[in-house]
């Protein structure tokens, strides 16, 4: 095969299909717990996991990791659901659950348990954590390691009927005390939780643990290549371990591979609760938030995660990306794609005092400038417009590009027009500008004089009010977690969001499309926001600003 593979874990596939330790399909899976919405560190493991089964032709399922009821629910599984497909992946048949194995791995349990390989203990979690010893003192066996198995297969038992109260019995392996890998001394197997399941309700009252519960789900479904991250290679031993002492249907490898951690963000889902929890966002799909379901209402694109993604890569080292490459990859899709309009942030109106007042005319621009294919767009001219206020000044600087009195600016799209009057209120605020056109100007150059540069506009009568969300950064720290003592929330950025009312969008956005963002020139990419939308009244979030602000 001459394809360059994509990152580290495609070559090892390939070299285990060639060297044939590899053979039949390839099946992997994208695990979320559901305890809180995806985030863009998940869209990266989602992005290999049906990358890979993409490549190479196989599968990939979605398999909700249920283990810890108190902390899930049905709304979690919902929105996952949808970020998924959204990013434009199908799971290989129905959504799994790994409760829809408790039953299985209660009997892998009892497997193990009848081998001697798992025993019932009744420390208490301080002298759980007593016994375990540390990095450099090895561990103490429990006292009740080595309970007869008849014994241990009847207290599981009982623990499932009921018998016994939340932590007052656990199940574990019989491992090894000593094992410099902590995770490997007698690790805990089943808990006792009376909490109702949004899957099972009450038919458990123990429930097993994550490091039990992932090498069976993977083990059942199939998985060929069990792909997660950093921090659980050192849980690959008892991973490992569990599949050596059973029988499974199947022998899935896990490879690990580097978390996503992007300067600016938080992307720790009981951070970003928090966030929800404590107001200091709208909620999950806050278009502030590193979420699928934020940067969608922000205006990310699929495609733009997916090349970031694609992008950043995958690999053994971690490291931290930067979040000007993300915003890199919605500009680049965007620029390629986005329709073009104008908007008004903040109106400032001009007369044009030698366009009669009974007159008005239809103006045709480009869609989209490079793009014919995206076809044009009506924009009214009349005798009164609305400039904004940022592009006129009464002293302007040294070259200054924009309005200024006795200057001429062309219009964009239309005609060039020079300031011949500042109007004010009693007040002594600018409040309307007198200029006079030049009717021999419409894309063509006028005759002995020469325009400062070309600014946004639209018609004052014909255009449709629209109410904007400036968003930027949450935090302005690069990494808000970072410091020991401190608090995450401290770094908020005071002006991650700034909402401006009565801007004016030209009239072709009415009824502003909902599938892609507008660039609204020379401001930067704006998306409707459907669901803050009042008819007639809509409302947008700019998705990012045509250049990146923040650049050192
Ligand atoms: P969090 O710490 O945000 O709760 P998690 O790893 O506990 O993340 P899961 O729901 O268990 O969240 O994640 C599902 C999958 O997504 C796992 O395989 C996990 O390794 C992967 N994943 C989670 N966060 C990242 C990240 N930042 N970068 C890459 N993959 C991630
Ligand atoms: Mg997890
Ligand atoms: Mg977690």
């Amino acid at each position: 095969d001459s394809k360059k593979a994509h990152n580290f874990i495609e070559s090892l596939i390939k070299d285990e299909i060639s060297s044939g330790k590899h053979a039949g399909k390839v099946v992997t899976r994208f695990p979320p717990e559901p305890n809180g919405y995806l985030h863009i560190g998940h869209a990266k493991s989602i992005c290999l996991n049906f990358g890979i089964a993409e490549t190479f032709q196989g599968e990939c399922n979605l398999r909700f990791d249920d283990t810890n009821p108190e902390k899930e629910s049905q709304e979690y599984i919902d929105a996952i659901r949808e970020d998924v497909q959204w990013l434009g992946y199908e799971w290989a048949g129905d959504i799994r659950f790994a409760s829809d194995y408790f039953d299985a791995i209660y009997d892998f349990a009892e497997e193990l348990i009848e081998k001697g390989k798992a025993y019932v203990c009744s420390l208490n979690a301080e002298q759980m954590a007593e016994y375990r010893g540390s990095l450099t003192e090895p561990g103490r066996n429990s006292p009740d390691r080595d309970r007869p198995i008849e014994d241990n297969l009847q207290l599981f038992r009982d623990m499932r009927a009921g018998k016994y109260a939340n932590g007052e019995l656990v199940l574990r392996a019989k491992i090894d005390m000593a094992s410099p890998n902590i995770n490997l001394r007698d690790p805990i197997l089943y808990r006792i939780r009376y909490a109702d399941h949004h899957q099972t309700g009450d038919k458990w009252c123990i429930y097993p643990m994550y490091d039990f519960t992932h090498p069976i789900s993977d083990a059942m479904e199939g998985i060929t290549h069990s792909l997660c991250t950093l921090e659980f290679e050192d849980h690959r031993p008892l991973y490992d371990w569990v599949l050596d002492n059973i029988t499974p249907p199947a022998r899935p490898r896990q490879t690990e591979f580097a978390r996503l951690n992007l300067n600016y963000t938080i992307t720790s889902k009981r951070k970003l609760k928090r966030l929800v929890d404590e107001g200091v966002v709208e909620g999950w799909n806050d278009p502030r938030m590193p979420t699928v379901s934020g940067m969608r209402r922000r205006g990310y694109t699929p495609e733009s995660i997916r090349a970031f993604c694609d992008m950043i890569g995958v690999n053994k080292a971690g490291g931290t990306v930067d979040v000007g490459m993300l915003e890199f990859a919605i500009r680049e899709d965007l620029n390629a794609r986005a329709p073009r309009a104008m908007c008004v942030m903040r109106p400032l109106k001009v007369t044009l005092t030698n366009y009669p007042e009974d007159q008005a005319e239809t103006l045709t621009l480009p869609v989209h400038p490079q793009n014919e294919a995206m076809g044009t767009r009506e924009v009214p001219w009349t005798r009164t417009l609305y400039i904004d206020r940022e592009d006129f000044v009464e002293e302007p600087p040294r070259k200054w590009k924009r309005l200024a009195p006795d200057q001429a600016v062309r219009l964009r799209g239309g005609y060039v027009m020079t300031c011949r009057e500042v109007v004010r209120d009693s007040e002594g605020n600018i409040v309307e500008l007198k200029c006079e056109y030049d009717p021999n100007t419409l894309g063509v150059n006028p005759e002995g004089y020469k325009p400062n540069g070309v600014i946004h506009w639209v018609s004052a009568s014909d255009s449709v009010e629209v109410d904007i969300n400036l968003y930027d950064r949450l935090f302005n720290h690069e990494s808000p977690d970072s410091d020991k003592e401190g608090d995450f929330l401290d770094h908020l950025n005071p002006d991650s969001l700034v909402r401006l009312t009565g801007a004016r969008v030209e009239k072709s956005l009415a009824q502003p499309r909902n599938d892609l963002p507008y660039q609204f020139e020379r401001e930067g990419y704006f998306f409707l926001d459907a669901g803050a939308s009042e008819p007639g009244r809509p409302v947008f979030n700019r998705t990012v600003t045509l250049r990146d602000s923040w650049a050192k």
